[in-house]
């Protein structure tokens, strides 16, 4: 069994902390002679947990763990016109598990489906934070469970010290 736990829908980003400095997506794109602030959509993977095989069954098999975003964050402002496809995805494919990276927690709300209410099951927030300030944003997760609630979340931190 072919296992693919990456689902890139876009590439490219834009740096918000420090913790971004040494961004391994720029250090790869800079690589390939490429430019990591460049923001395009996939145009083969966007839709990878929708794809089939030629016996018509899903690529992305039942219960496999994905993890969203590995080329850039997934509350990135420059994808908002796409996000709404993606959580469409996700609705369909709700025996898949997500792992959405993001170093954006404050934009989380605002980003959310009309049908969150209290979380979904197969979504797992991954908000990742390298210094203290980048930590006290994610507070905002906190706060906003009260009004939209996480059913899951996982903060990776590895700290230095604010510049
Ligand atoms: S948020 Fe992630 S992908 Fe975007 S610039 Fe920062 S480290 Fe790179």
């Amino acid at each position: 069994m072919i296992t693919r736990d990456i689902w890139n829908p876009w590439h490219g980003c834009t740096k918000v902390s420090e913790g971004c400095d040494h961004c391994y997506m720029y250090f790869l794109d800079r690589m390939r002679g490429q430019d990591g602030s460049r923001i395009r959509r996939s145009k083969t993977g966007f839709d990878l947990p929708l794809k089939k095989d030629r016996h018509g069954d899903y690529k992305i098999h039942s219960g496999e763990k994905i993890r969203v975003c590995m080329n850039s964050d997934f509350f990135l402002k420059e994808a908002d016109p796409w996000r709404q496809q993606t959580w469409d995805i996700m609705r369909r494919r709700s025996d898949v598990i997500f792992f959405l990276l993001t170093k954006r927690p404050e934009r989380v709300p605002e980003c959310l489906p009309p049908d969150w209410r209290q979380g979904w099951e197969n979504i797992t927030l991954y908000v990742t934070a390298g210094y203290v300030h980048t930590l006290e944003k994610t507070s905002k997760i906190k706060e906003n469970r009260h009004s939209k609630p996480l059913k899951y979340a996982i903060l990776y931190a590895k700290f230095f010290e604010n510049p």
